[in-house]
């Protein structure tokens, strides 16, 4: 178990950033996912906590102790990488012993830790088995057990998931959550696949052109995306982001003006905002199709695509220019070609300025209890 912390960490390939001034810290025995598109500097971050890549600059400690001119064996620190790379012609239990044996532990030692690795990752079975006898679920438990016989202080995970069909990836990740849970050991993990952050960590860190965008944890970075990118990157499908205007109605209070649509907003202007270019984020989950006559906002538009999902649905509608994604259990009631008559619920409606993208926050105005609008 161990903490890890990044101070100020950047890293240069000549003239690209690929990492920036990433600062974060890691709580004991967290589950931090480091998530982005490709090339936002996820795997270039991992190597420099690995120790396989020195920083431009800033600082690296675990535990509190600065490693950042540690060679990666002095710091204690295991790398699980998304091709298994396992010894082809040794069989699993030499495998899973391999590192230790370099490293001259007793043998009797080698066999208990090897057996308590291959009972918690179910290996038993498959120890007399070479590595092309597996299936690729059962190769990725191999290169797993192979970090987890050395008992370091944190794994290091490089999209190790991202080989798997997605029935055995769904499973392997309740494993890796079971095994976070009884190792009590920190785990870095890195990947673009939103699903294993929300399922998987206690805390996410979403990099955006090798800067951290947003730090929190899959609820919140859910509920209360801190930019228009982080929203377009969470859920699937993820938020809807439409060009709005923010303005005052005739009692002064908020609405935003939409194509079609003006949706008033639960509060009263505390100060004039002017008319203010924003971006409007629904998530497809918060469109619900009505009838066409009803009377409270909502967005009107074309259905093209309805996509079945089994339990739910996802239909995919043209408003004007837009298209916006509407998610609900199936039927959801719309078919290709229907005109969607599509409620909005102002109270979960999130805004983001669209010149910077960074989330429009509501706070308290002291003097008069009303609110103004900060991003
Ligand atoms: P992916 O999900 O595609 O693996 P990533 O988020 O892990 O991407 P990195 O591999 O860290 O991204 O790369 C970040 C940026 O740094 C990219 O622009 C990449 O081209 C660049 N880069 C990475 N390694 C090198 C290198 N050795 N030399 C030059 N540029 C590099």
């Amino acid at each position: 178990m161990a903490t890890i912390q990044l101070q100020g960490v950047s890293r240069r390939f000549g003239e690209t950033a690929a990492v920036s001034d990433v600062s974060l810290e890691t709580d004991r025995n967290e589950f931090l996912v480091l998530l982005g598109p490709s090339g936002c500097g996820k795997t270039t971050l991992l190597r420099m906590i690995a120790g396989l890549l020195p920083p431009s600059e800033g600082r690296i400690l675990v535990d509190g102790k600065d490693v950042t001119a540690l060679p990666p064996r002095e710091r204690d620190l295991a790398m699980v990488f998304q091709n298994y790379a396992l010894y082809p012609h040794l069989t699993v239990d030499r495998n899973l012993g391999f590192g230790l044996s370099v490293r001259r532990i007793p043998k009797e030692e080698l066999r208990r830790r090897v057996n308590e690795v291959a009972e918690l990752l179910d290996l038993g079975p498959l120890l007399r088995r070479r590595p092309k006898e597996l299936s690729g679920g059962q190769r990725q438990r191999v290169a797993l057990g192979r970090a987890m016989v050395r008992d370091p202080k944190a794994f290091l995970m490089d999209e190790p998931l991202s080989n798997l069909d997605a029935k055995l990836r769904s499973s392997t990740r309740t494993r890796l959550i079971s095994l976070h849970r009884r190792l009590d050991t920190t785990f870095v993990y890195v990947t673009h696949d939103q699903i294993d952050a929300m399922t998987m960590a206690t805390k996410v860190a979403v990099l955006n052109g090798g800067r951290i965008e947003q730090l929190g944890t899959p609820v919140e970075i859910y509920d209360e995306p801190a930019s228009a990118f982080v929203a377009g990157f969470m859920g699937a499908p993820p938020m809807n982001l439409i060009p709005a205007e923010l303005g005052t109605d005739a009692d002064a209070r908020l609405v935003l003006r939409a194509p079609g649509v003006e949706i008033p907003l639960p509060r009263t202007a505390g100060r004039d905002p002017g008319v203010r270019e924003v971006l409007l984020g629904i998530r497809p989950e918060h469109l619900t199709p009505v009838a066409a006559d009803h009377t409270g906002p909502a967005l009107r538009g074309r259905v093209d695509i309805v996509e079945n999902l089994g339990s739910e649905e996802i239909a995919d509608c043209e408003i004007g220019d837009l298209r916006v994604s509407v998610r609900g259990a199936r039927p959801i009631g719309l078919n290709p070609g229907d005109t969607a008559t599509l409620a909005v619920r102002p109270d979960l409606v999130h805004l983001f300025s669209r010149q910077s993208g960074r989330r429009l926050e509501w706070l308290p105005e002291p003097e008069n209890a009303d609110s103004v609008l900060v991003s």
